[in-house]
């Protein structure tokens, strides 16, 4: 379980607050407004924003004075996830050994990470040489093997196209149920949140809300919600 105990981030003039929990496995969308703090939230997370007031804890263990690389998560962002300097295999290679001294049963690790996310052969390619689906599969390929049980994911396909978004959603689906990974994904797209979320935490107003179910939320969103998502939630309840 994730645990949001009084949490009060302050950053400048804004703040969010959150007192929540989301329980181990489940899969949630943040949504809300511009600007309303959704990757703060995730930062908050991850440790690269501090919290100015209160907890986050994971199955009861005080998140909260780690650094980054000692917290038990992953997160993925919109851009920047790979090293374009160095080839696919040994981008995938990070999230084993972070100074790349892989051994042979490293080395089969990374190869059988890039046959699930079908990237077989692709290993001595730099991420330039890529397609924008590719590169996104090597980011999730290096999760694989990072093994973390939280995965935060800051709207990382919203580049790629409708058809690569939908099979990404499904590979990020199909490797949280291998491992019952918990995820928190940031995302403006409501047809995300159905394909990926059980839940869904609104992020607006200076709060962040209880996880609440997808279809009921969406099918009766508060103001705040309706006001963000306007027409494009209306031509989803349709
Ligand atoms: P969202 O993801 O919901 O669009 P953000 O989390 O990016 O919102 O931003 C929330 C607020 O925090 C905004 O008011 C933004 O201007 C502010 N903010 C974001 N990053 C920083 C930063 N590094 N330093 C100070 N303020 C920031």
């Amino acid at each position: 379980m994730l645990s949001f105990d009084n949490a009060e981030i302050r950053q400048d003039g804004f703040r969010l607050s959150a007192h929540f929990d989301i329980a181990h496995g489940a899969r949630v969308a943040i949504m809300g407004p511009s600007g309303a703090g959704k990757s703060t939230l995730l930062s908050t997370i991850a440790g690269f924003v501090p919290l100015r007031a209160g907890r986050i804890l994971w199955q009861g263990q005080d998140l909260t004075s780690l650094t980054p690389g000692a917290r038990p998560l992953s997160i993925l962002f919109q851009d920047g996830n790979l090293f374009p300097h160095l080839s696919v295999a040994q981008n995938i290679g990070l999230g084993l050994r972070p100074d790349l001294r892989l051994n042979d049963n490293d080395r089969a690790r990374v190869q059988d990470a890039l046959d699930q996310v079908g990237l077989t052969g692709m290993g001595k390619r730099l991420p330039g040489a890529l397609s924008g689906g590719q590169q996104s599969r090597v980011a999730l390929a290096r999760v694989l093997l990072r093994a973390r049980p939280l995965l935060l994911l800051d709207e990382p396909f919203s580049a790629l196209g409708p058809a690569l978004k939908s099979e990404m959603l499904g590979l990020v689906a199909r490797l949280q149920a291998q491992a019952n990974t918990t995820i928190l994904m940031v995302t403006h797209d409501p047809a995300d949140a159905r394909a990926l979320a059980d839940q869904i935490v609104l992020v607006a107003d200076g709060q962040a809300s209880p996880p609440a179910p997808t279809a009921a939320l969406l099918s009766d969103p508060p103001a705040a919600l309706r006001a963000y998502l306007g027409d494009g939630l209306n031509a989803e309840i349709k």
